[in-house]
């Protein structure tokens, strides 16, 4: 198939670009380096810099590619940003969101799919979060991501577009070629492995004071190459009907153990500080990826969290500053 993905020059659009391209698809990038990077971008798959916010661009592009299937990555995601700036997140997620849903049905591509989130959750009945969960968004990140769910659902209804929601948890882990960089880094692996690396002096906890074992915010880390593998099986579960899966593996760390495991695969110290909270985070967000395991067959490779880490941490020492030369 021909794939147009926005955001293939950030970070789980990148790597799922480079697993679209060795599963013989062709893969059309669409990005505006807002955040992105170009050298991220797999030689192999063809280019488009343009603005999901002009639908004008999105429509040349779809009309000129013509992609069998869209998958959506390009967005603001950071969940604390989004607290501070809702206007530009709730804009730009859902308004650009919405411009490519309705380039796709004009440009009469048919299957959609959505990067979703965790943050869907903010206050979870039960320790494993499955896709029966009742929705309740943690911030205006995650607001934006159920909006852009709910367009697919009626886009989906009355224009027959079938689309795919994948709700990840918590991204991490690098291929060879392929990592984790922000401008600025917010994401916990990164920050505690540029510590390890001596770039950093000391990695902030937000928050020790929270309802779980170490006071610590728990998450679900699942490798960035598992993400894309379930996009290209999604991609198949498409031909019969619409998919929502919860994307991890299944196991929750504290912030405090993530930062053992990294002192461990690192052999640095990583000095800790104690900070405030970082507003919207929950308290604990673990999948139930039972569902993606079943229907799609897919099986995470990478389910140790410290060797989850140690990708990351060789793909950091390969490329200290990232894609910064
Ligand atoms: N976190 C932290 N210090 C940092 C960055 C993150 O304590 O410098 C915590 C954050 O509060 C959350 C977890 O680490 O509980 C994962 O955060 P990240 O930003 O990596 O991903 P998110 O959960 O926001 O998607």
């Amino acid at each position: 198939m021909k794939i147009l993905v926005t955001g293939g020059a950030g970070y789980i659009g990148s790597v799922t670009t480079e697993v679209l391209l060795s599963a013989g698809h062709d893969v059309v990038v669409f990005d505006n380096l807002s955040q992105g990077h170009r050298e991220a971008v797999p030689p192999a798959a063809e280019w488009v810099q343009a603005d999901l916010s002009s639908p004008r661009e999105i429509g040349a592009a779809v009309a000129m590619h013509r992609p069998d299937a869209v998958m959506h990555f390009a967005a603001r995601s950071l969940v604390g940003e989004s607290m501070a700036q809702p206007f530009a997140y709730l804009r730009d997620n859902v308004i650009n969101g919405l411009n490519l849903i309705e380039a796709c049905v004009t440009g009469g591509v048919e299957r959609f799919i959505l990067s979703s989130t965790a943050n869907l959750f903010a206050a979870p009945e039960s320790l494993l979060i499955d896709e029966d969960a009742s929705v309740a968004p943690g911030s205006p990140y995650g607001e934006s991501k159920w909006a852009l769910e709910r367009a697919l659902h009626w886009i989906s209804e009355t224009k027959g577009l079938r689309y795919g929601s994948l709700r990840y948890f918590n991204a991490c882990g690098a291929s060879d070629e392929r990592g984790e960089h922000h401008d600025p880094e917010t994401h916990l692996i990164p920050l505690v492995l540029q510590v390890a690396a001596g770039q950093r002096e000391h990695v902030t906890i937000f928050g020790d004071d929270y309802d779980t074992e170490d006071g610590t915010c728990i998450r679900d880390y699942i490798h960035v190459l598992d993400l894309a593998d379930a996009h290209l099986l999604a991609l198949r579960a498409l031909e019969t009907g619409n998919v929502i899966y919860h994307l991890g593996n299944g196991e929750g760390f504290s912030v405090r153990q993530v930062i053992e495991a990294a002192r461990m695969v690192t052999g640095a110290s990583i000095p800790v500080k104690i900070g405030p909270r970082r507003a919207g985070d929950p308290p604990r967000l673990v999948a139930s990826s039972e569902r993606a395991r079943h229907a799609l067959g897919w099986t995470p490779r990478y389910a140790d969290l410290e060797q989850i880490i140690a990708s990351a941490w060789s793909w950091h020492q390969r490329y200290p500053n990232g894609y910064t030369n």
